[in-house]
């Protein structure tokens, strides 16, 4: 298959794709375009340590799994935070320089590829183009400020306080003041769960 990337870039790129698609648990369109977002999101920031890296991704779907693997960041450290828009686009942050880019999937790629098949081979098709482009053909980057409040910052949670009303923990600022003291979010605007009568009763007690 023709290929615009040099030899060393398409090897890269296939073991990225394996990484990606190893966490992932399927081979999809998500994964070849999130390896795209990673690497030119990297390249950007001029860092891969995970260490100085927070990714803001724009959706909970595939490209999520691939920029958090081939990224090393994680949602359980802080270092990836969703703003969840619906978009294919990623926010790349390099925490020692404060450099940030946002990288999102261009229009181009999407008329290279036609519309989404459902055909096994000609999905395979739509991937090889993908992982076989250059760069600037399937990703757009512009670079950005991310003004990170403190409380967002990965470390020890600077905030911990107790609900007044449902006296459970709550850390990072994510209180609220209420008449009789801090309440969580729960408490103060409605859960997005609701009680089912059984547990109803043992919490009551
Ligand atoms: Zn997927
Ligand atoms: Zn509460």
């Amino acid at each position: 298959m023709e290929t615009d990337i040099d030899k060393k870039l398409l090897e890269k790129r296939k073991r990225n794709l394996r990484k990606a698609v190893d966490h992932h648990g399927h081979t999809c369109l998500g994964q070849v375009l999130g390896v795209q977002l990673a690497e030119r999101g990297m390249d950007a920031i001029g860092t891969t340590d995970p260490k100085k890296i927070i990714v803001y991704v724009e959706n909970d779907r595939c490209i999520a799994d691939a920029i958090q693997i081939l990224t090393g960041t994680r949602l359980g450290r802080r270092s990836m935070k969703l703003v969840n828009y619906g978009k294919m686009a990623a926010t790349f942050i390099n925490t020692d320089t404060g450099d940030a880019y946002r990288v999102w999937v261009s229009g181009k790629i999407n008329d290279m590829i036609g519309r989404i098949s459902s055909d096994r081979l000609e999905k395979e098709k739509q991937y090889q183009i993908v992982l076989r482009s250059r760069s600037e053909d399937v990703v757009s980057v512009q670079k950005v400020m991310v003004d990170i409040p403190p409380s967002e910052m990965p470390g020890k949670p600077k905030r911990t306080v107790e609900c007044a009303q449902c006296g459970e923990k709550v850390m990072d600022g994510k209180d609220v003041s209420g008449k009789e003291g801090p309440l969580c979010l729960a408490c103060a605007k409605g859960p997005y769960y609701r009680l089912v009568e059984e547990n109803a009763d043992a919490i009551r007690e």
